[in-house]
């Protein structure tokens, strides 16, 4: 990776940290699967299923294989049917449009709100006016909820699905609601790296929609309900009774995680809020946001990132080409310029270390190095 230094005094993640107070308790899980040799469609999947659906306050919850599967069963579950516009913010992981690809439908990429980086509810008004538009896949990016009744209300004035990618978001609410339970249905990763990571790949879809449920049921499992009883063409996206028991003992820590991710959030905040040089991520007065991570947007940035990581501060760049302007969409024919908030942001965030067991000392000496990074930064580029 770029900008990242051989040895980083300050990660951006530590996993090793997180997993040491679990280790036994998922490995007397593993044991038992190992021991019982049920390695999939077993109670572990089922038992996740329940704990999670209840977390986010869904009426279901289907676990998959992965986050982009989830996205691509929803879809389908959906109706999206090859040539249907969809609408994706400008600014996510590939993923989220990649989904609607693979499913045969075009995305259409709105531009994002310049104070939360999410999906841009004017912008997508605008998009939506023109009548094309099929449905709207809402993104809870870096753990802030979006503007989801705003969104909801648009969808439902034009009489389209919802599709919320809640990937970075587990557990945001939004006033007081869960995210993944607004939309017609939703799609979870538990990506090891996200708020709650898997043991491997996984990802789950939610909704309170019996029929959408049952359409992603079957999609799992190669259209059976029934052994060999093929109702459509499905896909293999189940989630392995390994991964499953890991992730149910990991949730029942995950609230826990998340507060002391708002606590480091906090603190990063209260040491950085006064340098007129740093717009601080913003923190809407309906949103409860989980800190999937803490981005921060300066000019100069590779230059700050590279003396940051001169002093050992990893840091990530959320995402530093916008969706519409990558090589894989190429064809959609946009242009830079077309999508500016999305743009300017691409080039200017940086994200800084984020994960709940980092110390007070460690968010000194990340703000301490930020701030005399730019500094020197400036310094530099006025000379
Ligand atoms: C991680 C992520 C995904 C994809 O999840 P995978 O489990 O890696 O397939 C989709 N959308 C967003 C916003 C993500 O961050």
């Amino acid at each position: 990776m770029p900008n990242q230094p051989a040895f980083s005094r300050i990660p951006l993640i530590n996993l090793q940290q997180q997993h040491a107070p679990l280790h036994d308790e998922i490995l007397r899980a593993w044991q038992t699967i190992l021991h019982s040799t049920q390695f999939v469609n077993a109670t572990e999947v089922a038992s996740f299923e329940v704990a999670f659906s209840n977390a986010c306050e869904t009426q279901h919850c289907i676990a998959v294989s992965n986050g982009t599967d989830a996205l691509i069963l929803a879809l389908h579950a959906l109706g999206v049917q090859a040539g249907d516009r969809i609408a994706v913010p400008a600014n996510s992981f590939i993923a989220t449009a990649e989904a609607v690809s693979l499913v045969g439908a075009i995305p259409v990429f709105i531009d994002v709100n310049q104070y939360t980086r999410n999906i841009c509810s004017t912008s997508l008004e605008t998009a939506l006016s023109k009548g094309t538009i099929k449905g709207v896949i809402a993104v809870h990016l870096y753990g802030h909820p979006a503007e989801i009744l705003a969104l909801k209300q648009l969808t439902s004035t034009y009489d389209i699905w919802l599709l919320e990618d809640c990937a970075q978001a587990h557990l945001a609410r939004y006033q007081g609601v869960p995210v993944g339970s607004f939309g017609d249905i939703a799609a979870f990763s538990f990506y090891p790296t996200k708020n709650l990571g898997s043991t491997g790949e996984g990802g789950a879809v939610t909704t309170n929609s019996d029929v959408l449920a049952d359409k992603v049921r079957l999609l799992r499992n190669h259209g059976q309900q029934v052994a060999n009883r093929h109702e459509c063409v499905g896909y293999n996206a189940r989630l392995g009774e390994l991964e499953a028991a890991a992730l149910r003992i990991k949730l029942r820590y995950l609230p826990a995680w998340n507060v002391a991710r708002r606590r480091v959030a906090e603190l990063y905040t209260a040491r950085l809020d006064n340098n007129p040089d740093i717009q601080l991520p913003v923190v809407e007065d309906w949103a409860e946001p989980v800190w999937h991570l803490y981005v921060i947007q300066v000019s100069n940035r590779d230059r700050i990132r590279e003396l940051l990581a001169d002093v050992g501060v990893a840091t990530g760049v959320h995402y530093p080409v916008p969706i519409h302007l990558q090589s894989a969409y190429h064809e959609l024919g946009y242009q830079a310029g077309m999508l500016p908030i999305a743009e300017k942001s691409a080039s200017e965030v940086i994200s800084l270390p984020m994960f709940p067991e980092l110390s007070e000392t460690d968010v000194d000496f990340v703000c301490d190095s930020l701030e005399r990074s730019i500094r020197k930064a400036k310094k530099e580029s006025q000379c």
